[in-house]
């Protein structure tokens, strides 16, 4: 039942800029500001755009437009839902589902003890019921990451930032990407394609487990990063009890695009999830290994919704910074 009264707002299309509150901030992405709002009814993050950036910046625009249209084309209990974009005479605004949550990235660096193989699982399960989505759209994420993974109040991972995501026919050849989280491939400038984000995953499963990422960890040279992703070899723990684990790792770790399992079936058929009950997953009923505390959460307080800041005169007096377009590199 939230489910659906919440998915009823989100697609609910009549909100306008003059019905938004504001509630707090969110964060600063590479675009411009995130902010959390409400409409008396729903809570929303809201991002802002100076549109100036925009149109006098057609490399800028191409990234803006394209994360409009990915995300306006998804629709998926498990991805950020976009519910409308708004604009003013300077300004652009996505208008987004809320997530209220600790990204996987905040969660696994604030625990003191790692290697929970359930937690490996069950995120890896929830990333490959997301990507075997995307890929029917013929989407590639290309930033799947620990930090743009949002463990949100339910326990399940929902993921946003589509500034890097991409409609792929063939291949594609730009280096885009997070570089701990990139594969060889995309590094190699031979072109690459949606196993990319399957690299990714793995590189995910294994941050989750041991706490730390398997190329490049805690490494500041980007080059020093770029040669361990092409040239070093997997290492993992040889504790009892992780073969099937370590086996999987090196599958999705594999240099190799064509050796990773690039299907949802193929991952389920996989030793590493045998037993696991993917129905129970994707219907929500699994109980999740973790869920982030009311009190962690900026919409905990209940009286939030008597908050009547209003949004708009707010945010049109703020001083945006320069924008940063996400990074594409030569190597
Ligand atoms: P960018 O694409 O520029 O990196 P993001 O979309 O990642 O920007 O947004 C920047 C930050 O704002 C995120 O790291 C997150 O903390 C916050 N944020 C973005 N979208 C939402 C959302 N829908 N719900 C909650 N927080 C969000
Ligand atoms: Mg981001």
């Amino acid at each position: 039942n939230d489910y659906i009264q919440k998915k009823m707002c989100l697609e609910d299309t009549n909100v306008e800029l003059g019905d938004l509150y504001h509630l707090a901030f969110l964060g600063r992405g590479r675009f411009g500001t995130v902010n959390l709002v409400h409409n008396r009814i729903s809570l929303y993050a809201i991002k802002t755009v100076p549109r100036s950036y925009i149109e006098g910046n057609s490399q800028l625009a191409k990234y803006i437009l394209s994360e409009k249209n990915v995300l306006l084309s998804l629709d998926f209990p498990l991805i950020v839902k976009l519910v409308k974009t708004l604009k003013t005479e300077n300004l652009c605004f996505f208008l987004m589902e809320y997530i209220s949550g600790k990204s996987l990235e905040e969660y696994i660096n604030s625990k003191t003890i790692h290697k929970n193989l359930n937690e490996a699982k069950f995120f890896g399960a929830c990333m490959s019921l997301i990507l075997d989505y995307l890929k029917k759209k013929n989407i590639a994420h290309r930033d799947i990451k620990p930090a743009n993974l949002i463990i949100d109040s339910t326990g399940y991972i929902k993921i946003l930032d589509f500034g890097t995501a991409k409609k792929i026919r063939d291949f594609t050849f730009t280096v885009i990407g997070t570089p701990t989280c990139m594969a060889p491939e995309v590094l190699l400038g031979k072109g690459y394609s949606y196993p990319v984000d399957y690299w990714s995953l793995g590189v995910c499963m294994y941050f989750v487990y041991y706490g730390r990422y398997p190329f490049g960890h805690g490494i500041t040279d980007i080059m020093v990063i770029y040669d361990q992703i092409i040239n070093k070899e997997l290492t993992f723990s040889r504790e009892t009890g992780l073969v099937e684990f370590n086996h999987f790792l090196g599958t999705m770790l594999n240099k190799k695009p064509t050796n990773r399992l690039c299907t949802l079936q193929s991952i389920q058929n996989d030793s590493l999830y045998k037993g696991f009950n993917w129905k129970e997953l994707s219907e929500f009923k699994m109980k999740p290994p973790y869920v982030p505390k009311a009190k962690e959460l900026k919409d905990s307080a209940n009286s939030l919704k008597n908050t009547r800041t209003p949004f708009l005169p707010l945010i049109s007096k703020y001083k945006f910074e320069t924008f940063q377009p996400p990074e594409e590199r030569e190597v």
